[in-house]
């Protein structure tokens, strides 16, 4: 499973060209010739059942266990949290079949941001699920109503092939079936509410959702990724995600500290699964993310920066990783983050770029 993670730095390195109208970003790219195919056989073993009517379905995108979705069941209604892309699509309604729930069940396609790890295959999911309603942070709605601004700026990054061998057409949302959502905004499942808070730092267009039955959080990216593979003999590990064009860590901070308010007991990240341990991770993310931050004062006029920046932050990581007691070997662990340490390395950029201009 690791070996796929052989980043192609090609792939990253136009990130920040002219997005036009797509100036929200998007998430990874991923790297297997293989992969959309692994997505499209259904592989047993991509759904996860756990407490409180959640089901954790892995989208098959990059490799396993990398980005999920979230299927919230209750009295016979259901709802998806982040969709993955159109190659998840047939998993997301096997998982329906598996929670003995009819497409025409599904009441909300919730998203927690628009990159496209996690709402690339709304639209087409969508036309599966007849009274569903998408719903999506106001910043989002254009993109979801009209995603060729998307389409285009994925293109210009990735190309035509791998563009649409990862993500394909990407489906347009009918605008009344799109609900545009602002911090507190709530929908019911079932008679089971989520609650909708605006949490900057990843993105602006990004919201984590309360779940008042499990008492937990929707993360999406706000609060890092924690993909099983890291797993330390301290439990899972987190790691910032950075990802162009919207990371603001002032930002960052105020949201996590938000989301800690809530004194959650379990964390849902699309990236990947649930975690627990909640305090702890939350200081292990923002230590990294405060380490990253300064890293990036210091080389933010270096003049091969964007080199500097990956081998610092890979430092970083690896160091936390060592601190936890990881016995990973470092090949493995690049290997499992060089799609993020080159993401976060980008995003950083811009971060930079944009204070030096304001
Ligand atoms: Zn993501």
């Amino acid at each position: 499973m690791l070996s796929l993670a052989v980043a192609t730095p090609r792939i990253m390195s136009h990130l920040r060209v002219d997005l036009g109208r797509a100036d929200v970003g998007f998430g990874p790219s991923c790297h297997l010739s293989d992969t959309a195919a692994m997505a499209n056989s259904l592989v047993p073993g991509f759904t996860e059942h756990l407490d409180h009517g959640i089901t954790v379905v892995d989208t098959g995108f990059v490799r396993e266990r990398f980005d999920a979705s979230y299927l919230v069941a209750e009295n016979g209604r259901g709802a998806f949290i982040d969709t993955g892309t159109n190659n998840a699509v047939p998993r997301l309604l096997t998982s329906l079949q598996e929670r003995d729930l009819e497409p025409d069940q599904v009441d909300w396609v919730i998203l927690t941001h628009v990159h496209l790890d996690h709402a690339g295959g709304a639209g087409l999911l969508m036309q599966h699920l007849p009274n569903a309603k998408l719903v999506v942070h106001s910043r989002g709605v254009r993109h979801m109503i009209d995603p060729s601004a998307l389409l285009k700026g994925v293109r210009a990054v990735y190309g035509e092939e791998v563009t649409a061998r990862d993500y394909g057409e990407l489906v347009p949302v009918p605008g009344d079936r799109v609900v545009s959502a602002g911090d507190g905004f709530a929908v019911e499942v079932g008679g089971r509410q989520l609650t909708f808070a605006d949490t900057p730092g990843h993105a602006m267009h990004h919201h984590c959702i309360w779940d008042e039955r499990s008492q937990g959080w929707f993360t999406g990216d706000t609060f890092g990724l924690a993909y099983p593979d890291l797993a330390t003999p301290l439990g899972p590990h987190v790691v910032p995600s950075s990802t162009p064009v919207q990371f603001d860590p002032v930002a960052l901070h105020a949201s996590v500290a938000r989301l800690l308010a809530a004194k959650p007991r379990v964390m849902y990240p699309t990236h990947f699964g649930a975690v627990t341990d909640v305090a702890r991770l939350a200081e292990q993310l923002l230590r990294q993310a405060d380490s990253m931050v300064a890293a990036a004062n210091e080389l933010a006029s270096v003049p091969n920066r964007h080199e500097r920046l990956r081998q610092a932050f890979r430092e970083i990581y690896v160091n936390e990783l060592r601190r936890c007691g990881s016995t990973l070997d470092e090949e493995t662990i690049r290997s499992l983050l060089s799609t993020d340490i080159e993401l976060n390395a980008q995003g950083m950029a811009v971060w930079l770029d944009r204070k030096a201009k304001a």
